[in-house]
């Protein structure tokens, strides 16, 4: 039995798991984000709800994978500037964790780790050439090639959802106009339906709300998604034409509601696919679930010690 430690570091909550050699999570663990803004106390609880993870289910783990969202650098082990913990930048939970632990630990992109857990566990199974996209409060992702993470120059994480779309459109955290996150995340999806001459109402809108009024028949909800699927499919469109991949597999919040995008977004890929064999292009939905993230952080572990990345890092 294999079981490996999993960290998931997110904007509200660090989650600790452990995960079996199936990739399956066996046990689950969270604190808030906030509780752990110094990071030694970050570090202290983390190591602590592993050793109460590997205490109660009985597993001695072979390894941790941290999953973190935000930059990190995946071959010095080290935090970039996360924005929702300051004070963890530039902080090795890697040399922390191998200290108390005695195994090897790895790092990675959480957008990155979920796709290699897509890829080795979940939905883009036998699938060598995939793209994972996550549309919530923003969008990313991670690019599997021939069975590996796609990394760039000095390991650089791709940023699939600054691809812009309509340079007319409106201006992204990036500093360019019309990125794909700054018009088809959910935020974007809400900041257009409040900008209708016609909206009116008290409630505070979300991208969930917008899916719900949509289901009811709601008018301009339902141009909402019209909106959204034309934004979403066009993105998409460019990752098939650009990369021509076996799958693009499809996860995050606004993804509960996928039948409500799917068959248009296919549609609109048909129109802006003609030179490259779409067909054989599977469109679908992320299969791991709300333990995404922390499968994933497992899964980038496997990856670089139980599949031997380690060579790609010299
Ligand atoms: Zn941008």
């Amino acid at each position: 039995m294999n079981a490996i430690g999993a960290v998931d570091i997110g904007g509200t909550k660090v989650a600790v798991g452990i995960v079996n050699e199936d990739g399956r999570l066996i046990s689950r663990m969270e604190a808030p984000s906030r509780s752990v803004e110094v990071y030694s106390d970050g570090a202290r609880l983390i190591t602590d709800m592993l050793r109460q993870s590997t205490q109660a289910t009985g597993q001695a783990i072979v390894g941790i994978g941290i999953g973190a969202t935000g930059p990190v650098n995946p071959f010095t082990g080290r935090f970039g500037d996360l924005d929702f913990l300051p004070q963890w930048s530039g902080e090795s939970l890697v040399d922390d964790l191998e200290r108390d632990f005695r195994v090897p630990v790895a790092l990675e992109n959480d957008a990155d780790a979920a796709a290699l857990a897509e890829a080795g566990w979940g939905a883009g199974r036998s699938k060598s050439r995939l793209i994972y996209v996550t549309v919530g409060t923003g969008i990313g992702g991670g690019i599997i090639l021939d069975g590996r993470l796609y990394r760039g120059v000095d390991g650089a994480h791709p940023e699939i959802g600054h691809q812009v779309i309509d340079t007319g459109g409106p201006l992204c955290s990036c500093g360019l106009n019309g990125c794909w996150e700054a018009l088809a995340a959910g935020p974007a999806m809400v900041r257009w339906m409040e900008s209708q001459p016609e909206y009116f109402s008290s409630e505070e809108l979300t991208a969930k709300r917008i899916c719900e009024l949509a289901y009811v028949g709601n008018a301009l909800a339902l141009r909402a998604i019209e909106r959204e699927i034309f934004y979403l499919g066009i993105g998409l469109a460019n990752l098939v034409n650009v990369f021509t991949p076996d799958a693009l597999i499809l996860s995050g919040s606004v993804m509960k509601s996928a039948d409500l995008f799917l068959n248009g977004i296919r549609k609109v890929m048909r129109q802006g696919c003609r030179f490259v064999p779409l067909e054989k292009v599977k469109l679908t939905l992320a299969s791991l679930g709300e333990d995404a993230n922390l499968i994933g952080a497992a899964r980038a572990w496997h990856e670089r010690f139980a599949h031997g990345e380690k060579h790609v890092f010299q």
